[in-house]
């Protein structure tokens, strides 16, 4: 770490204590050339995350977005915006937790999905007719005869 009074490249760690909640660490640096002292907060880089769509453009993850399309989903259905919240971060989680830089956007689609299983079978049937591209009255059917044999997964966080 360069010296930010004199610029040598030269200090030394002197302390390291947990910062922001744990999510950082601050370790207090001493430089070795004119022995000035000065602080660093170290943090777990967020990795950019690409999700690639259906014509092949790849452009950056958003939980806005996904956030988005639950909302659209969800709409008129009463579905609290906590609750909506808690869909897309479990959303994010589970794909970034795939460790990939980009994703297809069915695998956000499918997480989106299964994220719905847990609020509302309404919203899940909306967000299934336009992610699985129903075009007939018996895509609905057959989509609804899966989801009444499907126990909804189970979380304790969802209403
Ligand atoms: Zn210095």
């Amino acid at each position: 770490m360069r010296c930010p009074y004199c610029a040598a490249d030269a200090g030394r760690v002197i302390d390291s204590r947990p910062a922001e909640r744990g999510v950082a660490v601050r370790r207090r640096r001493e430089c070795a050339r004119c022995e000035q002292r000065y602080s660093t907060h170290e943090r777990v880089e967020q990795q950019a995350l690409g999700v690639r769509k259906r014509s092949g453009e790849v452009e950056p993850f958003e939980r806005a977005k996904v956030l988005a399309g639950i909302a659209k989903a969800t709409k008129n259905l009463h579905i609290d915006d906590a609750a909506m919240g808690r869909v897309a971060a479990r959303v994010e989680a589970r794909v970034r937790a795939l460790g990939k830089r980009v994703v297809p956007s069915q695998v956000v689609g499918a997480e989106v999905l299964d994220g719905l299983r847990m609020v509302d079978d309404v919203a899940y049937m909306r967000f299934a007719s336009v992610y699985k591209n129903f075009t007939t009255p018996d895509d609905f059917r057959r989509e609804l005869a899966g989801l009444e044999k499907r126990p909804a997964p189970k979380s304790r966080h969802y209403p």
